[in-house]
């Protein structure tokens, strides 16, 4: 046996690598298996460059637990280390590794970012170990297995022990407070949050199967044991895009997340090697009113091993509801998010991918129309999101954005221009696309402009104001009107005069009448000689004032500065109507022509509330007297 120290420069590094990341002790099985998979994989490489002899059979990774002896083991069958290995890498260079790791970290042990997820390595075990033994052989000829220990102090021995099989056993003999790390189920919980995908089958303990043997009334159930592999060691993500079958992306959407019972819309499998390495499937889940996006969220691995769920920085915001996995060796993972914004390459995955959900986006768009728009209504709200805050997004979305009109086409941007081209274009030039917010509520003023031959597009997300903003900038001589925000033939002004039935005299008068009853705080009053047939009054909201009103309840563009601003409306007086005959003639009952007719023109506009809508009610009776 041999005696050494381990050659410290900091104080004690052992008393912080155990306070080390008070919450995530639990990262020690993560790395530890991971050092065990990467031993594997690289005693697979020798053997196929010839440099190993023998063949590579029956990789395994397997986790024990000794209750009695509180040990926790983790045996690999991988390249294995000779003592002077031991030395050079777990005595030297690991532990320098974590000495350094803990100098540079120990001071900001709270930062919320990825800071911690990697880079402790092999040393993390003595987060929850009093003692560590490595045992190991080598894969090199005649090797001669050997015994590292080490008890948290500097001090560490080695000797030579007996031991057949080429690889690594890690022996951590837990310590009392971390000894929920003995419980099975705490073991089987990790493996399946760090190892789930992880390259090399991960063996915790065995299972019961029963089969079936012999035929007919011989059959026979037969119970057997097989090992319990925890893991998949070949998730959809590793696999050719060619080599997969829609139900396979199905399938993994399920075992990614078990408790998801809704199918998801689209899958978009991302695979690049150059300027930088990225694998990985997103999922365009159904967005819905009460969906929580903080559950099932997008996964980061690193060469398939799990490193978070928060995504934040890498993934582009609007793309942050959807899911799935992201498995990149690029991503530097020991930095804090503020670094990780402005990493470039951080920000060219983020674009990569950016770009690939609007391609495909595109391509399902071009392939199957009518299955892209039969989902619209699920994913708008993403789109809409992503053409708001990234412009090259924009940009690519305009080819397959969705503007439905309410009588049920649904259009691009370029196909709605052109439909509605000859019909509303107003004498100044500009094409004013109307929309409306709500079928129901808007529905007069819905069938008013139907009835002009006019197209009425269906907007209802809560970021259309703001979309609507940057597709007017976008497009010169172009203006979105929302239908209830003036009287038809004002939302698409035409070379047309008007001919008036009363004189300018009776039209003052009328004014004034209407004037007195109706509170000038809340109504402009708006005088327009309209057809007879169209309603006497009418309620409008300038269009202006809405959007900017909505603007600032959903945020952002500088709107927020503005202020509460009153509840305004207009109220246009159609002075051709018969009714304005009557109430210019009416020897009593003025007012309450008036009030009537205003009344109903808020019913109309749902606005009609509380003692108003008492009050209303008896003058109609009293009406119809
Ligand atoms: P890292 O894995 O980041 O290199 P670690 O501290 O985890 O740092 O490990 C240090 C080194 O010890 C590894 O690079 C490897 O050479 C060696 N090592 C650790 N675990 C094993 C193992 N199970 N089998 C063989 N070598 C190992």
């Amino acid at each position: 046996m041999s005696k050494g120290n381990i050659n410290i420069s900091t104080e004690n590094i052992f008393p912080i690598i155990k306070k080390f990341l008070y919450s995530d002790h639990e990262i020690f099985l993560r790395e530890l298996v991971s050092n065990a998979t990467d031993a594997t994989l690289k005693l697979k490489h020798l053997i196929r460059i010839g440099e190993a002899k023998g063949e590579f059979q029956d990789p395994l990774i397997e986790i024990k637990i000794n209750k009695k002896k509180k040990t926790l083991h983790i045996i690999d069958r991988g390249i294995g280390m000779t003592s002077d290995e031991i030395k050079k890498y777990i005595n030297e260079i690991a532990f320098s590794g974590a000495e350094e790791f803990v100098e540079k970290y120990k001071d900001k042990i709270e930062d919320s970012g990825i800071i911690g997820h990697f880079g402790l390595g092999f040393y993390s075990s003595f987060m929850v170990a009093d003692k560590v033994e490595i045992l190991t052989k080598s894969y090199k000829k005649e090797a001669q297995a050997v015994k590292w220990e080490c008890d948290g102090s500097p001090a560490y021995t080695i000797e030579n022990i007996d031991k057949d099989e080429v690889g690594t056993e890690i022996i951590l003999h837990i310590s009392e407070e971390e000894k929920q790390f003995l419980e099975a189920d705490k073991i089987n919980e990790l493996l399946s949050k760090y190892n789930r995908f992880m390259p090399i089958p991960i063996k915790h303990g065995t299972r019961e199967e029963t089969k079936t043997i012999g035929e007919g009334d011989d059959a026979k159930e037969e119970k057997y044991t097989i090992d319990n592999i925890i893991n998949n060691p070949t998730p959809a993500w590793t696999k050719k895009p060619t080599d997969l079958k829609e139900e396979d992306y199905k399938n993994f959407y399920r075992e990614l997340y078990p408790m998801q019972f809704e199918e998801p819309l689209f899958n978009i499998h991302l695979n690049v090697d150059y300027p930088f390495n990225l694998t990985g499937i997103l999922y365009f889940p159904r967005i819905t009113k009460n969906m929580d996006i903080q559950k099932d969220r997008i996964q980061l691995y690193q060469n398939q091993v799990f490193v978070t769920d928060n995504v934040e920085g890498i993934v582009p915001d609007f793309l942050q509801m959807l899911r799935g996995v992201i498995d990149s060796p690029d991503i530097p993972l020991n930095v804090s998010r503020s670094y990780l914004q402005a990493d470039g390459a951080v920000k060219k995955i983020a674009g990569y991918i950016t770009k690939k959900v609007a391609d495909k986006l595109n391509s399902i768009f071009k392939k199957d129309r009518k299955e892209f728009e039969a989902k619209w209504d699920d994913i708008k709200l993403i789109i809409e999101y992503g053409m708001l805050s990234e412009e090259k997004f924009f940009d690519k979305a305009q080819k397959f954005a969705l503007y439905p009109v309410v009588d049920g086409a649904n259009y691009t941007f370029d196909e709605l221009k052109d439909k509605i081209k000859d019909t509303q274009t107003d004498k100044d030039g500009n094409l004013i696309v109307l929309y409306t917010s709500d079928k129901e509520q808007q529905h007069a003023y819905i069938e008013t402009a139907q009835a002009k031959g006019y197209k009425v597009v269906l907007l209802d997300s809560p970021i259309v104001p703001h979309l609507l903003q940057k597709l007017e900038t976008e497009n010169e001589k172009l203006k979105f009107t929302r239908v209830d925000s003036d009287f038809i033939d004002n939302l698409i002004k035409k070379e047309e005069t008007k001919i008036s039935k009363l004189t300018d005299d009776e039209k003052t008068k009328l004014e004034g009448i209407v004037k007195e009853v109706v509170p000038a705080e809340k109504y402009t009053v708006q005088m327009e000689a309209l057809d007879s047939t169209d309603n006497p009054f009418i309620i409008t909201q300038p269009e202006f004032m809405r959007r900017y009103k909505e603007m600032s309840q959903t945020g952002g563009g500088g709107f927020m500065g503005m202020g509460e601003m009153p509840e305004m409306y207009n109220l246009i007086v159609n002075s051709n109507h018969p009714l304005m005959d009557k109430i210019l003639k009416a020897k009593k009952n003025k007012e309450k022509y008036v009030n009537q007719a205003l009344d109903l023109a808020k019913l109309s506009q749902n606005l009609i509330k509380g003692k108003d809508m008492t009050d209303f009610i008896k003058r109609s009776f009293e009406l119809m007297k």
